[in-house]
């Protein structure tokens, strides 16, 4: 086996032995990283890239806000506003203002009619969105079964994916059974039938991880074992942090080793732990960048999240192959 080999097999297949061009430093050169669960709005975003996240995506931010930044870095898609019930989830809470939230008080397909589901879909697609985020969340109003289904025919309309902010009894079920595509979280309220893994899985939904976030909690230990299973039956897992929520404490701005931690807890393992960060997202290009890992594989594969978190985001270009 080269070491090109024994590297792959840890990494991937975008894995390579390089030194960057302008400092001499030797590393590991991987494609770029994508956190897919942030909120722009209440972090210090620019530190981002130091910490080896090329791209993100916005789970719930202003829109006109977000519109103006796509083009910056980290490179950003986003959803725009939760929809929600009026007076649901997030409403009131400090971290979301009015501008976060958008109310969905009708199942109307017509364009234009006030808080119809068609209208708030375009709205967040005029605005640029490339998701349509929605609430499932059993405390509180909640949508109703044909507003839920009503978003989801006009996210079809403008092509967009429907992700489910899931959480309390029953949600996790809901969002499957409704069609949508993406969890923001791993679903943490409670373990999931195994019909209902089985359907995620054979309906090609994603979860994204936010495992972290749940450190100290019960919900941590719920969270990976449905994790577990979905990821064992083939389902598509990809990294997120939630960045801007605070709830297990101050979290890293970059790449963290406890959501990683925690995804190797699940069994995500080496190649696939790497997929969870570099798959992409409709409407995101991180074309032309790459991540820079300085150093060299460690023998212990636990200590894979520590050495990816010191990564950084770099020009393709500063990249070259070392000669094997
Ligand atoms: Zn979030």
């Amino acid at each position: 086996m080269t070491d090109l080999d024994a590297l792959q097999a840890v990494l991937g297949p975008g894995a390579r032995p390089v030194r960057h061009a302008l400092t001499g430093e030797t590393g590991i050169g991987l494609p770029p990283f994508t956190d897919h669960h942030v909120h722009l709005h209440l972090i210090d975003a620019a530190a981002l890239t130091a910490g080896g996240i090329a791209g993100v995506v916005d789970l719930g931010g202003d829109p006109d806000a977000l519109a103006g930044r796509a083009a910056g870095t980290p490179r950003t898609a986003y959803a725009g506003a939760f929809l929600t019930a009026p007076g649901g989830y997030p409403s009131g809470r400090g971290w979301a203002p009015d501008a976060v939230v958008c109310a969905v008080t009708s199942a109307s397909a017509s364009p234009g009619v006030a808080g119809g589901a068609r209208t708030a879909v375009d709205e967040m697609a005029d605005a640029g969105a490339s998701v349509i985020k929605v609430v499932l969340h059993s405390g509180g109003p909640a949508l109703a079964d044909d507003v839920l289904a009503a978003i989801l025919d006009a996210a079809r309309l403008r092509r967009l994916p429907v992700i489910a902010h899931a959480e309390g009894a029953g949600m996790a079920q809901r969002a499957v059974r409704a069609g949508v595509d993406v969890l923001a979280h791993v679903p943490f309220s409670e373990h999931l039938h195994g019909e209902t893994i089985a359907a995620a899985v054979a309906d090609g939904m994603a979860w994204i991880s936010t495992l972290a976030i749940h450190a100290g909690s019960p919900d941590a230990a719920v969270a990976r074992t449905n994790l577990e299973r979905f990821a064992a039956a083939g389902g598509r897992v990809l990294y997120g942090t939630d960045l801007g929520n605070t709830q297990a404490g101050p979290q890293p701005m970059g790449v963290s080793a406890a959501e990683l931690s925690a995804l190797q807890d699940a069994g995500i393992r080496g190649p696939e732990l790497v997929r969870t960060l570099t798959d992409g997202w409709p409407g995101l290009s991180v074309a032309g960048l790459a991540t820079f890992v300085p150093g060299t594989l460690p023998d212990d594969e636990l200590a894979l999240p520590g050495l990816l978190a010191a990564s950084r985001v770099v020009p393709a270009e500063e990249l070259l192959d070392i000669a094997r």
